[in-house]
């Protein structure tokens, strides 16, 4: 297509970025190939010059990869996006690409266990500091940014109570101080949550999780503007290596295509299976965002499609009880995983929160009984069987 702008959101889904070559290929091709061949000395210079579009090389330039990355930021709403072999690389390459030694990110409480890792332990090496504040708190957001503050973080909702970050009044609060906001939309996609349209300047993904959305592959990538992304964090990947194999990167154009079909389903069923959950007696709480009783319901309204995947609730008889519901069941999976067509089930208190001290857990929100369902695409009935079996 020769210019995206035109069309919406489900037409670039499936037809943003993709060049046809002259074989006449329907459905896009993989370019299995690492290096490019140049039609002479002068072109070559060209290239490696930056003076002249065009491959050079695998690392950082593939037209499978780049048809992904043009339909992401499509997508999304951003000028540019980049591509990664993993989230977590992504995440690594928004921070060593956009900041200095000495400078400090605010983020939001409870994000992803290995996000954290990365600030605490090798972004702390380097001399970045991070302070963490409780996600919905504005107030403790400003009084949290200093001088040298130059990224605010987060993602939303939250993994795994889904509480929510007001993404456009912390974009407005991250401007007044000279800072970025970087939205981890992971949960959401851009099929539920635009963080662009919101304010935010910049757009992390795991790709490994809704954009695959069947388990299959491992990726990332980061979307935002020309010179944030297309020119600092790319160029860590060009130089670093973190690169998006051809393969992977077709498998997520292909995902995209489904997008927002999939996560439509997922959250239908979700909040099919949250307001069931509600009406159980066995459960004390229920935590989703689509959700009436969702206590930030209005936000959820305002800045997301629908409520997404994922459903936390809390049974009244603590980790004996959770347990017991987990064993019970015969076709959830029980992982840690999320994103995929098959809904998985997790204990957090033992198992993605379960290194945290008591005292931590319970700051945090984690209790014993609480259990979080990431909603697959099997039929809500069999789903909620599943669950009815343990509860008894
Ligand atoms: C999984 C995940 C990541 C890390 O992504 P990988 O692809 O596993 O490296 C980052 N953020 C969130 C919210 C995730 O769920």
């Amino acid at each position: 297509m020769t210019d995206d702008n035109e069309y919406r959101f489900d037409t670039l889904a499936v037809r943003a970025g993709q060049v046809r070559t002259p074989e006449g290929e329907h459905s896009e091709p993989i370019f299995a190939t690492s290096s490019y061949v140049f039609g002479s000395a002068a072109e070559a210079a060209a290239r490696f010059a930056g003076d002249e579009p065009g491959n050079i090389y695998s690392r950082f330039t593939n037209p499978t990869v780049r048809t992904f990355e043009e339909r992401l930021a499509a997508l999304e709403g951003g000028e540019r996006c980049v591509a990664f072999a993993s989230g977590m690389s992504a995440i690594l390459a928004t921070c060593l690409g956009l900041l200095q030694q000495g400078e400090h990110i605010v983020s939001s409480r409870g994000i992803f266990g290995s996000t954290v890792m990365l600030f605490n332990n090798y972004l702390a090496k380097l001399g970045i500091a991070t302070d963490y504040v409780p996600i919905s708190d504005l107030e403790a957001w400003e009084a949290a940014i200093r001088p040298e503050t130059r990224l605010l973080f987060l993602e939303t909702p939250s993994n795994p109570l889904t509480e929510l970050a007001d993404i456009a009044a912390l974009a407005e609060i991250a401007h007044r101080h000279g800072c970025l906001l970087v939205v981890d939309n992971c949960f959401c996609t851009p099929a539920l949550q635009r963080p662009l349209d919101l304010g935010a300047d910049i757009v992390v993904h795991s790709a490994t999780k809704y954009i695959d959305g069947q388990g299959r592959a491992v990726g990332g990538a980061v979307v935002g503007d020309r010179e944030q992304v297309g020119e600092k964090v790319f160029g860590f990947l060009r130089t670093a290596g973190p690169s998006l194999s051809p393969f992977n990167a077709w498998i997520f154009l292909k995902g995209l295509e489904t997008l927002r079909l999939r996560m439509e389903a997922h959250s239908r069923n979700a909040l099919e299976l949250a307001r069931w959950l509600e009406g159980q007696p066995a459960v004390e709480r229920v935590l989703y965002p689509g959700l009436p009783s969702h206590p930030q319901h209005e936000l959820a309204g305002r800045q997301m499609r629908c409520g997404g995947g994922i459903v936390a609730f809390e049974l009244k008889g603590g980790k004996e009880a959770a347990w017991r519901v987990i064993d019970a069941t015969r076709m959830l999976s029980i992982t840690a995983n999320l994103g995929d067509t098959r809904t998985t089930i997790t204990h957090p208190a033992t198992t993605t929160h379960g290194r945290l001290t008591p005292e931590a857990r319970a700051e945090a929100g984690i209790s014993d009984g609480l259990i979080r369902v990431a909603v697959g695409l099997e039929d809500v009935a069999d789903i909620q069987a599943d669950l009815a079996r343990g509860m008894g």
